[in-house]
C-alpha cells in the first residue's frame, strides 16, 4: 500500500486539525483496496470555544452520505464528545436511538449525521482516529484460520476484535474489551471479517500506522502462496441476445428495468471459468457492509439462466424467511450481480453509477475469494451475520434516502441522429428521465459530445447495413439490453418537383428517411421484445398529412415510414412492443435553421421572424425540447396502452386538422 503522504501538500493545511483530517481522510479515499464506495470513516477530536466562550471538546466524523476520496470538512459532523463517550457506558441502546441522541449532541443541526462508528470513534483516546475496510486484511481474516494469521502477523501491536454488528454493539464490545488495556502500546485494531482501525496524535501518524498495517497483509499474501494465477482462457464468450433475456428476467423480479454492465476482462472472465465458481462464488460477500449493494450471494448462471434466476429468487426468500423476526419486509428478491461461466459477470443497478458500484464491490471481492481460497478456503461470516446487516434499520434507511428515480429510470434507449436538434434533444431528456442512451450520429463528434457515463455515443452510417449492426450491437454490449427505440434520422432535401426530380434526390431521401428506418427497426427488434415495456418511436413530419409541391422526395419517404410503423404496431403488438409516430412541424432551433435562413424565409412570406416561427393555429413555439418530451412521454408509461397511433407537434394545422 503506497504511502500518499506529501509534506507540501499537508504544510498547506497550516496546522488546521480539520483540514489536516480532510487531507488524510482524502489520501485513504483515493485507494480502493482501503475504502470503496462509501466505506470507511475517519474522525479527529478537537478543543473549539463556543458561542459563550466556554471550551468545548468536540468530535468531527465522516457524516453519513459522503465519501473519503471526495470528503470536505462540511462533511465532517461535530458531535459533543462527552455525550459519546457516556453513550458508551449505556447497557442498550437502539439503533435509532443512537442516531436521535448524537444528533441532539451536534454542535450544526444542518450537519450531516453522523457515522455510526461515532461512539467508537469518540473512546479511542487519540486525536486522530481512521478506518478502512483493506481489501489485504478482510480477506486474510475471511479464512478457517483468520484470527491466528492475524496474531501471527501483528502480534501485539493491534488488539483483535471478533466480528460483531458495527455500530453501538461494536462500540460497546471495544470499551469493554479496552478498560484494562494500555492504548499506547497498540498501533491500531483489527476487525475481523470488517476491517482496520488506526490511530494517533497527529493525522500523519495515524494515517501512516495505516498503511504500514495494510502492507503488511499485503507482504504476507504472496509469503503465504496466495497469488492468484490467471486461468488459461479469458477470451470471453458472446451472445447478446442471452445478455438482453437475462437482463430482463432480472427486472421481472425487480419489479423495475435495470441497466447491466457486463465485465470481460481477463480476472473476470478467469474467475467465471473457475471450476469450483458456483461454491466459492456463493459463500459471502468480503465485508457485511457490501451486502447492502451486492445482496450475499450472485446468481450462478448456466445452461438456462431464466431457471436459474427463479432458482435464486426462491432461495432468497426461503434465506429471508429464515432469518427474519417477522417484522421485517423483505427486500426484492433479485439477484445485483451474475456469475456467467465463460462469459464473465454482470452487475445489475437501477442506473449507470449504480451498476458501476456493485461492478466495483465484486472485482475486490472475487479477488479476495482467490487469495482466501489459497490460504486455506475463503469462508465468510453465517448468514445470520450477514443478513443483520442487510436488514439492519439504519442502512435501509440509507438505502430508501438514495431514490433517484426519473420516469425512466434503469430503461436503455437507442436514439438515431442523435448529435443535433431533436435527435440531440431526445437523448438530453431521456437522460434526465433516468434512461441510458445509445446516441447514434454520423457525425464523429457524437462519441465525444456527451460527457455522462449513461450516454454511450456511437459513430453511425444509417445508410450502412453493417454500420447499424455494429452500432445496435455495441449499445446492447455497453448497458444489456434495448427498451426504447427513438428512430429519428433524416435529412431535408432540396426542393424539387416531380418533372424535375434529379434521381439522386429521390433516392437519397428514400435510403435516409425511409429504408433507413426499416433497417434499423429491423435490427433493433430482437433486443427489443426482451425489453421492459418496450417502445418504438417514428419522428415523421406534418408533410404525411399535409404535403407541399417541390418535396415529394421527404413527403413519399415520410409517408413511407409512416405506413412502416404502422405495419410494424400491427406485426410487434403481440411480442409486446408499441409503435407511434410523431409529426413534428417547424422545429426551428436545429442546426440548419441559422438565423439567415430564418430572416429569409421569413421575409418571404412577409413574416417577421417571430410571426413565421409561431405560425400556426396556437400561435406556439415548438421546439427540439417539446418534440422530445413527447417521445420520451410515449416511451413511458402515459403510452403504455396506446400503439398505431400517431400525434402532431405543430401548434395546430388546419390541414392537419
Ligand atoms: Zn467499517
Amino acid at each position: 500500500m503506497k504511502n500518499l503522504w506529501n509534506n507540501d501538500d499537508a504544510a498547506k493545511c497550516n496546522n488546521d486539525l480539520l483540514a489536516l483530517r480532510v487531507y488524510t481522510s482524502r489520501l485513504l479515499g483515493q485507494e480502493p483496496a482501503l475504502v470503496l464506495h462509501g466505506g470507511g470513516n475517519t474522525s479527529v477530536k478537537a478543543s473549539v470555544t463556543n458561542l459563550f466562550g466556554e471550551s468545548e471538546e468536540l468530535l468531527y466524523v465522516k457524516g453519513s452520505g459522503w465519501d473519503l476520496i471526495t470528503i470536505e470538512a462540511a462533511g465532517f459532523a461535530a458531535v459533543k464528545l462527552d455525550v459519546l463517550k457516556k453513550m458508551a457506558q449505556l447497557d442498550q441502546l437502539s439503533d435509532s436511538e443512537m442516531v436521535r441522541v448524537q444528533r441532539s449532541a451536534m454542535t450544526d443541526p444542518n450537519a450531516p449525521n453522523p457515522s455510526v462508528e461515532a461512539i467508537l470513534h469518540a473512546i479511542i483516546p487519540f486525536r486522530y482516529v481512521d478506518h478502512t475496510h483493506a481489501d489485504a486484511v478482510v480477506t486474510m481474516t475471511n479464512t478457517e484460520t483468520g484470527a491466528d494469521r492475524i496474531q501471527q502477523l501483528y502480534g501485539n501491536r493491534v488488539l483483535i476484535v471478533p466480528y460483531v454488528m458495527p455500530g453501538f454493539i461494536l462500540a460497546k464490545k471495544i470499551y469493554e474489551l479496552t478498560q484494562n488495556i494500555d492504548w499506547a502500546s497498540l498501533e491500531g485494531m483489527i476487525l475481523l471479517n470488517h476491517g482496520v482501525f488506526t490511530f494517533g496524535d497527529d493525522a500523519k501518524t495515524s494515517y501512516e500506522r495505516m498503511i504500514q498495517l495494510v502492507t503488511d497483509a499485503e507482504n504476507y499474501l504472496p509469503v503465504q502462496g496466495a497469488v492468484i494465477a490467471p486461468s488459461a482462457s479469458t477470451e470471453a464468450k458472446e451472445n447478446l441476445l442471452e445478455l438482453a433475456r437475462i437482463r430482463k428476467s432480472v427486472c421481472k423480479i425487480k419489479g423495475n428495468a435495470v441497466v447491466t454492465k457486463w465485465d470481460i476482462t481477463p480476472e473476470s472472465v478467469s474467475f467465471s471459468n473457475q471450476p469450483e465458481v458456483a461454491s466459492i462464488a456463493t459463500r459471502g460477500p468480503l465485508t457485511p457492509d457490501h451486502v447492502i449493494r451486492t445482496k450475499p450471494v450472485p446468481v450462478i448462471l448456466g445452461e438456462n439462466p431464466e431457471a436459474d434466476i427463479a432458482r435464486y429468487t426462491k432461495a432468497y426468500c426461503e434465506y429471508f424467511e429464515r432469518n427474519t423476526n417477522g417484522q421485517l419486509t423483505r427486500l426484492n428478491p433479485a439477484p445485483c450481480w451474475a456469475v456467467w461461466p465463460g462469459f464473465g459477470l454482470l452487475s445489475f443497478g437501477r442506473n449507470v453509477k449504480e451498476a458501476g458500484i456493485v461492478s466495483d464491490i465484486k472485482d475486490h471481492t472475487i479477488d479476495a475469494i482467490q487469495v482466501a481460497e489459497l490460504l486455506g478456503g475463503w469462508k465468510a461470516l453465517p448468514e445470520s451475520d450477514i443478513f443483520d446487516m442487510e436488514y439492519w434499520e439504519l442502512e435501509q434507511a440509507k438505502l430508501s434516502k438514495k431514490g433517484t428515480s426519473g420516469g425512466l429510470q434503469g430503461k436503455i434507449a437507442l436514439v438515431t441522429g442523435a448529435a443535433s436538434g431533436i435527435g440531440r434533444a431526445c437523448v438530453e431528456t431521456l437522460q434526465s428521465q433516468g434512461a441510458a442512451v445509445i446516441a447514434l450520429d454520423l457525425n464523429p463528434a457524437i462519441t465525444t459530445l456527451f460527457d455522462q457515463k449513461e450516454i454511450l455515443g456511437v459513430v453511425c452510417d444509417v445508410m450502412l447495413e453493417k454500420d447499424i449492426q455494429n452500432a445496435v450491437e455495441a449499445g446492447i454490449r455497453h448497458f444489456g439490453g434495448l427498451d426504447i427505440l427513438i428512430s429519428n434520422a433524416g435529412t431535408f432535401p432540396p426542393s424539387e418537383s416531380i418533372s424535375e426530380m434529379n434521381s439522386k434526390t429521390w433516392d437519397d431521401s428514400m435510403g435516409i428517411n425511409l429504408t433507413s428506418h426499416q433497417r434499423l427497426l429491423q435490427a433493433c427488434t430482437p433486443y427489443l421484445t426482451m425489453g421492459i415495456d418496450a417502445a418504438v418511436i417514428m419522428i415523421a413530419s406534418k408533410n404525411v398529412s399535409a404535403p407541399g409541391p417541390g418535396v415529394s422526395a421527404y413527403s413519399v419517404a415520410k409517408a413511407g415510414q409512416t405506413q412502416l410503423a404502422r405495419v410494424a404496431a400491427l406485426e410487434l403488438a403481440a411480442l409486446g412492443v408499441r409503435v407511434n409516430v410523431i409529426h413534428p412541424n417547424a422545429v426551428f432551433d436545429t442546426g440548419i435553421w441559422t438565423t439567415e435562413v430564418l430572416e429569409k424565409r421569413a421575409k418571404h412570406y412577409g413574416m417577421t421572424v417571430e410571426e413565421y416561427k409561431t405560425n400556426n393555429l396556437l400561435r406556439t413555439e415548438v421546439t427540439s425540447k417539446d418534440v422530445a418530451s413527447l417521445a420520451c412521454a410515449m416511451a413511458g408509461p402515459l403510452f403504455a396502452k396506446t400503439t398505431g397511433a400517431q400525434v402532431p407537434i405543430d401548434g395546430g394545422n388546419d390541414r392537419v386538422i
